[in-house]
């Protein structure tokens, strides 16, 4: 059976850029393959962060992610925090990086320049480092994601490479799965940037207040000429709201320009709202039944089953490494 890794930060609330660019992938998967989804905690400490909220988001996060449809009877659902084994393969594979590469992340690029004035973390810089540790140390065939972690990942197969030519074949070469038509959802407020946590304001948050939702998806940037007409390269703002549609109806884009030829902006917005309440009606109220409790037995086992397949790797590698 093939196993599939992927991982998501606790910087924030999950957001609808995380559900069609990633999330719904793993659902679907659940029943075909071994999936190991992990809360990257230690990756959220890349940035400047409060304790406490972390320890908020980790929750929140979990609990979102249960009530989207990850079912911890077949998906092994943990925090990074609690395989120390990730640390040792992030050492082990930060040996065998050039600090040039590592220079060339776009992430890496686009954080450093968020940072300027406070200083740039090495955190930021040895970030897709421990990310290749965390596909590579379960051995991962596949790895689903979206478009914005193509490159990290491209770096994680290059230095499985580097390592096995190196000290021998022990990691296999894990494959990107990224669905190309939902691999990258535009903020609401600036159609050229990825939705991300780190900029709430475009950011379209699964489980915030209706009253929140509806006002983000009423204020989304669009152009001035009224027409719901897909072209990224002169509408992106109705372009990207048109994708999200598409996610959340599964309709095709002709049939939505169909579907609103004549009606403005507005009536599009409204629609897209009714389909938002619509798709995530189940999620939201599933989420209100999960307790802490049941958060933190879930997360235990979970740990407890990745800490089996990751020391016993682990213990592969200190060995051909010449630790052992
Ligand atoms: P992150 O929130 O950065 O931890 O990302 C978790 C997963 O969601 C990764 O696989 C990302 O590629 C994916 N993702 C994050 N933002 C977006 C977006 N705007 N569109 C599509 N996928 C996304």
């Amino acid at each position: 059976m093939k196993l599939v890794v992927s991982g998501i930060k606790p910087t924030g609330r999950i957001q609808l850029g995380n559900y069609f660019g990633m999330i719904k992938e793993i659902i679907a998967m659940q029943d075909k393959y071994k999936v190991f989804l992990m809360i990257a905690d230690l990756h959220a400490q890349t940035v400047p962060y409060k304790p406490a909220e972390l320890q908020f988001l980790t929750y929140e996060l979990a609990s979102s992610l249960l009530a989207l449809g990850i079912d911890p009877q077949k998906t092994v659902i943990f925090k990074q925090s609690d395989i120390a084994s990730h640390l040792y393969l992030y050492w082990i594979l930060g040996c065998l990086s050039y600090f040039g590469e590592l220079q060339l992340m776009h992430e890496f690029k686009e954080q450093a320049e968020r940072y300027k004035k406070q200083g740039v973390g090495v955190g930021i810089l040895m970030y897709p480092v421990l990310q290749a540790a965390d596909v590579l140390l379960y051995n991962a065939d596949l790895v689903p994601v979206g478009k914005d972690q193509v490159q990290h990942l491209e770096l994680a197969r290059q230095l499985a490479r580097r390592f096995n030519k190196r000290f021998g074949q022990v990691f296999k070469i894990p494959e990107i799965y990224l669905r190309e038509e939902t691999a990258k959802i535009m903020s609401l407020d600036n159609p050229y940037k990825k939705m991300s946590k780190s900029s709430p304001e475009g950011c379209l948050e699964i489980f915030a207040s209706e009253k929140e939702i509806k006002e983000k998806i009423k204020r989304a940037v669009t152009d001035s000429s009224n027409e719901i007409k897909f072209d990224p390269e002169t509408k992106p703002g109705i372009s990207n709201l048109m994708i999200i549609y598409k996610c959340l109806t599964g309709k095709v884009l002709p049939e939505i320009e169909q579907e609103f030829f004549g009606l403005g902006y507005a009536d599009f917005k409204e629609k897209i709202i009714e389909a938002f309440f619509d798709y995530f009606k189940k999620a939201r109220e599933k989420k209100r039944k999960i307790s802490k409790g049941m958060v933190n037995k879930i997360l235990k086992e979970g740990a407890r089953q990745a800490n089996r397949i990751a020391e016993k790797n682990l213990k592969t590698i200190l060995k051909i490494v010449g630790l052992r």
